[in-house]
């Protein structure tokens, strides 16, 4: 990060990824023949020869030697949602008493952290206690802080799934498959598709200071008390305004850092609430994606620090102003450069677009339960369905262009295919489907922007790896469907059309493109029989339901054992997220509100005493230190029902009847004891208050 002031914006290509060991650094290291063998390793998925992996690792020693590392990590993500690493030296002691730096083969293709510690949801229970980290050779490696970071997978010796990146890996390659098959049968010679992501991040900006006198934010992220300030976002001043100069330099630095990294940061801007801000990366390949929005997201809570900032990624850090999202712009394109979501410039290609937006239909309509619990945590259930983000239920924006040629393909007036196996509809090419008429609704939780999906139901803190995972493989499923179908048939043009005709009828009660914020639109979605998923405990359990079990093994993405372990452990972190949340709650209240009521209370009495002992009107007095009595009263009553609450939770059952009586009755007596102590702070005076308002920390960067 030193180099950071030297580096003016002027020299960004010249820097940019000059700590990432990535395919030009590659080309300048390696011999060809072992640079062609790593391509192809990254192009078609085909394993690497212990030798080659011995040349690469030396390679990328050097490098970062030169570059100042003196350590290497095996990177991974395990399922506490975050990133995880071990650094180990790359020194080697010689004879005569000395030390050389080295990095063999062995090193980088595999690793073994203690893993002991990680929630693994029964499975190391199970079988075997041991982990181990394998390389990734698709996301490139990357020097941060003297240190050497390999992306890995992290795997338990029986080949069970510890981590959130092998079965992104695994779905990329089953939606590949899938996807090859289809495009065979329009004629096209691609060999492997890749899904691209863009995902655009949502943060706040707060200042350190204050930040450090709420408990809240630092055990939880979030502000669990808070009277609203008087004003909010009520202006819509803030969306796309002026960058404050402390958040222009952070963002400054924090690009700069980025680029270094090899990430695309490109576009900024203000949200829409006070001191909220939006960072989108150009997108790439779903495993880069996702590796590089971890790192982005760390990088981001780093460089805040440097500033005297902190940049929150909780979804919902304020009550009262919006939450934040992370849209997750999705595509699918082939080793021949056609983006297969991109409605094409001739029949032919409007016809294959065509059946990757009705297979992209069927899966969210198939599988709305998977896509809803895969943006689940406890974060995000206080957005989802608030009018600030996509309700619980999904659906399908396509906008009113695509939606007319749906209806004119399902009513049978379209395809018709010519001795030349030529797709001809009337006028010869579909109409190219202008963006700006696709990226109106926002309300949507999946919808339709040109060239790709944008499903905006994620959270802000959310690892992505987990809904791209479902993503593909749900689309994956729709596409073998579809091969399964037409592959082999005698009239390709009438089995596509039979095909799409009975998929739009069978799929067609997923599109929505109405304003998904219509409190109408939740009775509309009942009466289509689409499933609304409301709170996390009610999301998750469906990953095990029978149908989606199915799904998963048939493409190898996860067993039965891993489903259930990930199901164990998404409920237990729920319920544990909340735990925190209500003993953080409780401290607060018992030591910072209560107290603070207490001395007010006393000052007005004494106050009172004093007035009336000379005869003056203490009536103003009297009134608030009853009404501030009797506000403190409420809080005792209610940290006393919150406390009881707390007890009974732990002793509810098994995982799930934990996580939900956390959610019923844990969460309902916050809320109550929030209620309270923020009408409190209405009335007492501002320098009495124990921490910083709403007002400050929204106003004051
Ligand atoms: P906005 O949504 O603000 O109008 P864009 O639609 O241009 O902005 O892009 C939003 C995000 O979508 C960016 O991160 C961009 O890189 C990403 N994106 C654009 N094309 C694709 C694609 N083919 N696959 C995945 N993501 C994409
Ligand atoms: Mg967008």
């Amino acid at each position: 990060m030193s180099e950071t002031s030297t580096q003016g914006i002027k020299g960004v290509p010249e820097f940019f990824g000059c700590n990432v060991f990535n395919e030009k650094t590659m080309r300048e290291k390696l011999p060809k023949s072992v640079y062609k063998s790593l391509v192809r390793t990254k192009k078609m998925g085909v394993a690497l020869e212990p030798d080659i992996a011995e040349i690469i690792a030396e390679a990328m020693k050097d490098w970062a030697v030169e570059k100042g590392a003196t350590h290497y990590t095996h990177w991974f993500h395990p399922m506490t949602g975050l990133s995880a690493e071990k650094h180990d030296s790359f020194i080697s002691p010689t004879d005569d008493g000395g030390v050389i730096m080295e990095f063999s083969g062995k090193e980088l293709v595999k690793g073994e952290p203690d893993a002991s510690s990680f929630p693994s949801g029964g499975l190391r229970a199970t079988f075997e206690a041991r982990g181990y980290t394998a390389w990734d050779p698709t996301s490139p490696a990357f020097i941060k802080d003297d240190t050497l970071y390999i992306p890995t997978a992290f795997c338990s010796y029986t080949g069970e799934v510890l981590d959130k990146k092998t079965p992104l890996l695994r779905s990329m390659e089953a939606i590949s498959e899938q996807a090859v098959r289809v495009l065979k049968l329009f004629g096209s010679d691609a060999t492997r598709v890749t899904t691209t992501v863009g995902p655009e991040q949502e943060y706040f900006l707060i200042d350190k200071k204050l930040y450090d006198q709420r408990k809240d934010l630092i055990y939880t992220g979030r502000t669990l008390f808070g009277a609203k300030a008087p004003k909010g976002q009520e202006l819509e001043d803030h969306y796309f305004g002026n960058i404050k100069s402390r958040v222009h330099a952070y963002m400054k630095e924090l690009d700069e850092e980025l680029w270094k990294l090899g990430i695309l940061a490109k576009t900024e801007h203000n949200e829409v609430a006070p001191a909220q801000h939006e960072l989108a990366p150009i997108f790439t390949t779903s495993n880069v994606a996702a590796d590089n929005n971890t790192l982005m997201m760390e990088m981001m809570r780093k460089i805040a620090l440097k500033h005297g900032l902190v940049c929150l990624l909780h979804e919902k850090p304020f009550a009262g102003v919006n939450g934040s999202g992370k849209h997750n712009n999705w595509s699918i394109s082939t080793d021949t450069g056609v983006n297969l979501l991109e409605p094409g410039s001739n029949p032919t290609e409007n016809f294959q677009f065509l059946t990757f937006l009705v297979a992209i239909i069927k899966a969210v309509d198939e599988y709305a339960d998977l896509l809803r619990l895969s943006v689940a945590s406890a974060g995000n259930d206080h957005r989802l369905g608030a009018n600030e983000a996509p309700p619980a239920i999904m659906s399908v924006f396509i906008g009113s262009e695509l939606q007319e040629i749906l209806d004119a393909v399902e009513s049978g007036e379209v395809i018709k295919i010519d001795h030349n196996r030529e797709f001809v509809i009337g006028v010869q090419a579909l109409p190219k489907f202008p963006k700006d008429t696709t990226d109106r609704n926002r309300t949507s939780p999946f919808a339709f922007t040109g060239n790709k999906f944008e499903f905006r139901s994620a959270g802000s803190s959310i690892n992505i790896a987990c809904m791209n995972t479902i993503l593909n493989t749900i689309v994956a499923n729709s596409l073998k469907e579809f091969a399964d179908r037409l592959e082999g048939s005698g009239d390709f043009s009438a089995d596509l059309n039979a095909l799409l005709v009975e998929n739009i009828k069978a799929h067609k009660r997923v599109i929505f493109n109405g304003n998904g914020y219509d409190a109408s639109w939740v009775e509309e979605a009942a009466k289509r029989g689409l499933p609304n998923l409301v709170s996390t405990v009610d999301a998750l359990p469906h990953y095990t339901d029978e149908k989606n079990l199915a799904m998963f093994e048939k493409f190898k993405v996860y067993t039965k054992t891993e489903l259930e372990s990930r199901t164990e452990i998404l409920l237990e972190n729920y319920a544990k997220i909340i735990n925190i949340e209500a003993l953080t709650m409780l401290d607060m209240a018992k030591k910072e509100i209560l107290p603070t009521a207490v001395e007010y209370s006393g000052d007005l009495v004494s106050i009172a005493v004093n007035k009336a002992s000379v005869g003056v009107d203490a009536s103003l007095e009297k009134k608030t230190a009853e009404k501030v009595t009797g506000l403190a009263n409420a809080i005792s009553g209610a940290i006393d029902d919150l406390d009881a609450q707390l007890i009974a939770a732990g002793g509810a059952g098994d995982t799930l009847a934990v996580a939900k009586a956390y959610r019923n009755d844990v969460f309902s007596a916050m809320q109550s004891l929030r209620a309270v102590c923020d009408e409190l702070e209405t009335i007492v005076p501002e320098k009495l208050w124990p921490f910083p308002t709403y007002g400050d920390l929204l106003f004051r960067v």
